[in-house]
C-alpha cells in the first residue's frame, strides 16, 4: 500500500489552531491586550469597529519588537515568554503559548506597527492568511499597534457563524471588563464606532470597579482581605442587599488572570447563605495571589480555568475570609439591638389608660354594588400579600410536598382536559367561589369530574405573557403615569440593552428616558407592573436579553414578555385571597393556551373522582 500520511501546510495547520484560540472577536481583543499586559504597556488602547468584525485595533505603550522579532512573533510557538517546560511552573506573564499571533494572522488580515524605546525607527509588517505581504522601517511611536481587520476572511463558515454586531460587541465588553479590571495599574481606552466607551485612567483596585460599572457601585462594595500562607486574598464582594437574580458581576482573578471556577464560585456563595435569597448571586471582585508552581494554567486553551493544587484549602479560605468581611462590616445577621421601634411599646403608654376600640362606618359601603371578577388590586395584579416568615418556615415542607410525595400518583392528563374544561354548570360553580389556596402554592377547585390543581406562579405567568404580548403586537400600550419620576443608575453596558430595547419597552407602557450617562428616568409603567418592582424587572430582563442573545434566536418581544410575566408574576408563597383566586382562573381559562406556561411547564392537573375513589380502596 502507498504511503499516505503527509505533513500539512503550514497555513492550514494554523488555521486549525486558529480554531482554538479565536472563537470570535472577543478572542482576539483578549489575545491582543494580554500582549499589551505583557509588554508593560502603561496605556493600552482598543479600538473596535463593527463588533470587532471590520476592525480590533490594540494600541500599546510598552516594550516594542525588533524588527526580528515582528517578523517571529507571527511564527507558530514562538514566544520570548517561556524558555523551557519548567517555565511554564513560574508563569508571570500573560501569554506562554506563542499561538495567539500565528493564530489571528492565519485568519484574518494584520496590520503591525512596533518599535522598541531605544531604537529610532519601527517596523511595519502586513500578513494575510499567514503570509508576509510587506515588512518595512516606518517610523511610529513607541509600543506596538496590532491591527486585525476582516476576522475570518478566509473560512465562510466562520464568519457566518458569528453572532450580530450587538452581541460579539457585548462579548468584547465583557473581555475589556476582565482585563481592565485584573490591572489598574495600567490606563485603557476603549473605542467602539468612533465614539470613546471607556477612558479609564490608573488607578485603585476599587475606583477601577467603580469607572467600569458606575459610581453608583461604590456603597455596594464591601472590602474583602486575607493573607495566608496559601493564598493572598484582595477584592471586594457586594453587599446581600445588592444580590441580584442573575449571575453577572462576579470576578475572579487569580495572579492577575480573570478566570472561571465554578469550585470558588460556590465558596463565595456559601459564604452568604442565609443573607440572600436562595436564587440570588451575590457580587464580587476577588483577586487571589498565590504561588505561581501551585497552579496549572495549561488546561485550558483560552486560559479561563486554571487547575489549582490545594483546591479545598483554597475554598476554606475563601469562604472564610467572604464571611469574616460580612460579618465585620455588620452585614450578617446578629442579635438585633436595633429592633423595629413600631413593634416596640412606647415607654409613654405605660400610663395611658385602656380605651374602648371605636368602631368605624364606612359611610359610602352599598351592598348592591356589585365587584367584577377582574377587579384584582389597584394595578391590576393579583394582590400579593408577602409572607416573609412562611418562606423559612415551609421551605421544608414545602419542597417535600411539591410535587413529590402527595401529589406523586397524579399524572398530568392532558387528553382529558383539553377541550371544554369548564362545562357551563361547572363555570357558575367557579364563579361561585369554590377556590381555595393550596400550601400558597396551589389554587384548587373543583370541577364536576373532580378536582383542578393549579400552579399559581405558572397560571399568572401564562396570563402576563399572553397579555404583554398582545400589548406588544397592537402596539396599544397602556401606561400608568408616575407620581414621582423613578431614576436608576445601570452600567454602560446595562444602558446599552436597554437602549436596544427602547421601542419594545415603550409598547409595553414603560416611560423611560435615559436622562444621563449610566442614569435612566422612568415617568410611566405597565399598568402591571408595580413600582417597587421596576428595578429588578429591568435587571431581570437585562440578564435575560443577554443570555437571549446566546443561546436563542427566540423574537425579541417574545423574549421581553417572558421575561417580564417571569417577574411580575405572582409567586409560590404569595397569599392570594379569594376573590383573586377566583379571578386568576377564570383569567387563566380565558387564555389562548391555558395547559403550558410561557415556559413549557403544565400549569395544572386534574384528580378525578375515580382515581380519588380509588385511593380509598
Ligand atoms: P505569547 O503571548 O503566548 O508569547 P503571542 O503569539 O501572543 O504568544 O505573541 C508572540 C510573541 O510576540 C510574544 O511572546 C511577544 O514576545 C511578542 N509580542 C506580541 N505582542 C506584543 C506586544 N504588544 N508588544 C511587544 N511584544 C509583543
Ligand atoms: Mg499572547
Amino acid at each position: 500500500m502507498a504511503d499516505r500520511i503527509q505533513l500539512l501546510p503550514d497555513h492550514v495547520a494554523n488555521q486549525i489552531a486558529a480554531g482554538e484560540v479565536v472563537q470570535r472577536p472577543a478572542s482576539v481583543v483578549k489575545e491582543l491586550m494580554e500582549n499589551a499586559v505583557d509588554a508593560q504597556a502603561s496605556e493600552i488602547k482598543l479600538v473596535v469597529k463593527d463588533g470587532g468584525k471590520t476592525l480590533i485595533q490594540v494600541v500599546d505603550d510598552g516594550i516594542g519588537m525588533s524588527p526580528t522579532d515582528a517578523r517571529l512573533s507571527f511564527e507558530r510557538h514562538a514566544t520570548s515568554k517561556i524558555r523551557s517546560a519548567e517555565d511554564l511552573f513560574q508563569l508571570h506573564t500573560k501569554g506562554f503559548r506563542g499561538e495567539a499571533l500565528a493564530s489571528i494572522a492565519a485568519i484574518a488580515h494584520v496590520d503591525m506597527q512596533t518599535r522598541p524605546g531605544d531604537e529610532e525607527l519601527g517596523t511595519h509588517l502586513r500578513i494575510e492568511g499567514s503570509n508576509v505581504v510587506s515588512q518595512e522601517a516606518a517610523v511610529t511611536p513607541k509600543g506596538t499597534s496590532i491591527a486585525v481587520k476582516n476576522l475570518f476572511y478566509n473560512i465562510p463558515a466562520r464568519r457566518n457563524f458569528l453572532k450580530s454586531d450587538k452581541v460579539e460587541f457585548r462579548h468584547i465588553t465583557d473581555e475589556f471588563h476582565r482585563v481592565a479590571l485584573a490591572h489598574p495599574g495600567i490606563s485603557f481606552f476603549f473605542y467602539h464606532n468612533d465614539s470613546e466607551l471607556f477612558h479609564l485612567n490608573q488607578n485603585s483596585q476599587r475606583k477601577r470597579i467603580i469607572n467600569i460599572f458606575g459610581h453608583k457601585t461604590d456603597e455596594k462594595l464591601v472590602p474583602v482581605q486575607e493573607e495566608t500562607q496559601v493564598v493572598k486574598i484582595d477584592g471586594f464582594i457586594c453587599k446581600p442587599a445588592f444580590a441580584k437574580k442573575s449571575r453577572g458581576e462576579q470576578f475572579f482573578f487569580v495572579n492577575d488572570r480573570f478566570i472561571k471556577s465554578p469550585y470558588l464560585h460556590h465558596a463565595v456563595q456559601s459564604a452568604f447563605e442565609g443573607l440572600i435569597k436562595p436564587d440570588s448571586y451575590p457580587g464580587y471582585f476577588l483577586y487571589l495571589t498565590v504561588d505561581p508552581t501551585s497552579i496549572d494554567i495549561n488546561i485550558h486553551p483560552t486560559k479561563t480555568e486554571i487547575k489549582f493544587d490545594d483546591e479545598h484549602t483554597l475554598y476554606a479560605i475563601l469562604r472564610a475570609a467572604v464571611k469574616h468581611s460580612l460579618g465585620q462590616f455588620h452585614l450578617a445577621p446578629m442579635l438585633d439591638f436595633e429592633q423595629d421601634q413600631n413593634l416596640e411599646t412606647p415607654y409613654a403608654y405605660q400610663n395611658k389608660e385602656a380605651e374602648v376600640p371605636g368602631i368605624a362606618v364606612n359611610p359610602g359601603f352599598n351592598p348592591f354594588q356589585q365587584e367584577t371578577a377582574t377587579s384584582y388590586g389597584r394595578s391590576g395584579a393579583y394582590s400579593r400579600q408577602s409572607a416573609k416568615g412562611w418562606e423559612n418556615l415551609f421551605v421544608d415542607l414545602e419542597s417535600k410536598s411539591s410535587r413529590g410525595e402527595a401529589f406523586s400518583s397524579v399524572h398530568f392528563e392532558s387528553e382529558a382536559v383539553s377541550g371544554a374544561i369548564f362545562p357551563p354548570s361547572d363555570e357558575k360553580q367557579l364563579n361561585e367561589g369554590t377556590t381555595f389556596q393550596l400550601r400558597r402554592k396551589y389554587i384548587v377547585t373543583t370541577i364536576r369530574s373532580g378536582m383542578l390543581i393549579i400552579d399559581q406562579q405558572r397560571a399568572h405567568q401564562r396570563v402576563l405573557y399572553e397579555k404583554f404580548l398582545r400589548s406588544m403586537t397592537l402596539k396599544e400600550s397602556l401606561s400608568q403615569q408616575l407620581l414621582f419620576p423613578v431614576s436608576l443608575n445601570f452600567s454602560d453596558a446595562e444602558i446599552r440593552v436597554i437602549e436596544d430595547l427602547l421601542d419594545q419597552l415603550r409598547t409595553l407602557g414603560f416611560v423611560i428616558e435615559i436622562s444621563k450617562k449610566e442614569e435612566i428616568m422612568i415617568t410611566g409603567l405597565p399598568p402591571l407592573v408595580p413600582e417597587k418592582e421596576v428595578r429588578p424587572v429591568l435587571d431581570h430582563l437585562i440578564a435575560e436579553y443577554r443570555q437571549g442573545n446566546e443561546s436563542t434566536n427566540l423574537s425579541q418581544s417574545d423574549m421581553l414578555a417572558k421575561a417580564l410575566c417571569g417577574s411580575v408574576s405572582v409567586k409560590s408563597g404569595d397569599q392570594l385571597d379569594t376573590h383573586s383566586q377566583l379571578a386568576l382562573v377564570n383569567d387563566l381559562f380565558a387564555c389562548k393556551e391555558s395547559m403550558l406556561s410561557p415556559f413549557n411547564k403544565p400549569i395544572f392537573i386534574t384528580l378525578t373522582e375515580n382515581e380519588i375513589d380509588k385511593k380509598f380502596n
